[in-house]
């Protein structure tokens, strides 16, 4: 990477998983991409369950090799209603063998998914790298002019906000957002355990939200414990000891005894809603784009398909000869998003919804629906295929895969 030019066909913002993959993805068809992003170590210990195709397509831009062998594969995902309330639902265990596949997808630690996409952004000549912060946007009629913190000046044809829930280019492009704070946190932390998990994912559904503990490699587990936010700052000032004891109690023994590893974190939690994902020049991608609760591992999984849509609508569009910051090309990136930001968005918000109310009616709504989805093969098959992916979703080229 250098920075010899500074006039590009796209320049990313943000150096987070979303923004190295689609620098990545960009670079990977050619396109002259600056990326903005200060080369930080990942500051905290969150891990991922990359599902379905979002494993393809770091497959397809060659990240996944290097880092396959860290991730821990999910071969079977439980939701155990722990809700302690007079109407139950029944225990759901979705099984990959049951949709044809080996696995679901797999769990890693994102500091290592990050150390690998930094080493695959690094090999090409197409990806100018400013270790830097952009400070100021400007979306223009033919370009955006962008200055980072060090004052270097330069501009694109399109820029991609991937700087995160506080986007600075979602701001510059006037794109309003819809926020609702949740009132809850996630606390997130990694164990090793005496019992093997198996490959089993397990999500426990408390009154305040889920807890969910997903295998890493060997005897260890991510825990993602969702609860108030006063419970969750409780959670967090524990000792070690007390907090293997809470978790372990949590888990309800399945794992054995648990022992925390060093480092947590505390996430509050909120639902954002952008208005438009692109507009003036800027396309959005990742938490820039939409910000969900910690449940069903939808995240990151969303903010790598906007990565491979943005890159193929841009690929396509430079290979037509347009400019790749047009307004037509901006509206397919909008449209090819929405549907899927959008429903995902409101499944997780209603299944959120639904286990902390306290309305009887709801509660039975969705013991009725886990029920149905427990019992009921070819329902519980469309759950997990479209917890994978959506059905609808066209397949797009990146590069050289398809996803
Ligand atoms: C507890 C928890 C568990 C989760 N588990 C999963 C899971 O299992 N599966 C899943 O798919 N998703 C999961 N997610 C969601 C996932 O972690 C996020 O979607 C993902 O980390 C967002 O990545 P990002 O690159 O969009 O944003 P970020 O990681 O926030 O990156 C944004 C980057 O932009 C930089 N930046 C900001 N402003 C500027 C600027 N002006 N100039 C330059 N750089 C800038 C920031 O410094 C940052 O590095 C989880 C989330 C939480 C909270």
């Amino acid at each position: 990477m250098n920075d010899a030019s500074t006039s590009y066909d796209v320049a990313v913002v943000g150096g987070g998983p979303a923004g190295l993959a689609v620098a990545i993805a960009l670079a990977q068809t050619g396109a002259t991409t600056a990326l903005i992003a200060r080369r930080a170590p990942y500051a905290d210990n969150r891990t991922t369950a990359l599902l379905g195709g979002s494993v393809d397509f770091l497959q397809a831009l060659e990240v996944w090799p290097r880092c396959h062998d860290k991730a821990a594969p999910l071969q079977v995902m439980r939701l155990v209603d722990d809700t302690g309330r007079l109407i139950r639902a029944p225990e759901v265990r979705f099984s990959s063998d049951e949709i044809g596949l080996d696995v679901f997808g797999y769990n890693i630690e994102n500091r290592l998914l990050m150390e690998a996409l930094e080493a695959r952004a690094a090999e090409f000549s197409e990806l100018t790298r400013f270790d830097d912060e952009a400070d100021a946007i400007n979306p223009q009629d033919a370009d955006v002019a962008i200055l980072t913190g060090q004052g270097k000046p330069l501009s694109a044809r399109l820029v991609i906000g991937a700087d995160g829930r506080h986007s600075l280019c979602r701001q510059a492009a006037g794109i309003e957002v819809k926020r609702r704070d949740l009132k809850q946190s996630a606390l997130t932390f990694n164990i090793s355990h005496s019992r093997p998990h198996r490959n089993i994912s397990t999500e426990f559904h408390t009154p305040q939200g889920p807890c969910v503990f997903v295998p890493l490699p060997g005897d260890r587990c991510s825990v993602v414990w969702v609860a108030t936010s006063g419970e969750a700052e409780r959670l967090i000032a524990l000792s070690d000891d007390e907090l293997s004891v809470a978790a372990e109690a949590q888990s309800h023994s399945i794992l054995g005894r648990i022992a925390v590893e060093p480092g947590r974190h505390l996430f509050p939690l909120s639902i954002e809603q952008p208005r438009q994902f692109a507009r003036h020049r800027v396309a959005l991608v990742g938490e820039a784009a939409h910000v969900i609760p910690p449940i069903g591992a939808q995240g990151l999984n969303m903010g790598l398909r906007d990565a491979a849509d943005i890159a193929a609508v841009v690929a396509e569009a430079i290979a037509a000869g347009e400019d790749p910051g047009a307004p037509q090309v901006l509206k397919r990136y909008d449209s090819a998003r929405r549907a899927d930001i959008a429903s995902r968005t409101f499944a997780i918000d209603v299944a959120n919804r639904s286990l902390l109310s306290d309305f009887l009616p709801m509660q039975s709504l969705r013991a009725a629906g886990l029920h149905l989805i427990g019992s009921v093969g070819p329902l519980r098959r469309i759950a997990m295929r479209e917890g994978l992916a959506p059905s609808w979703r066209p397949t797009r080229r990146v590069g050289v895969d398809e996803i």
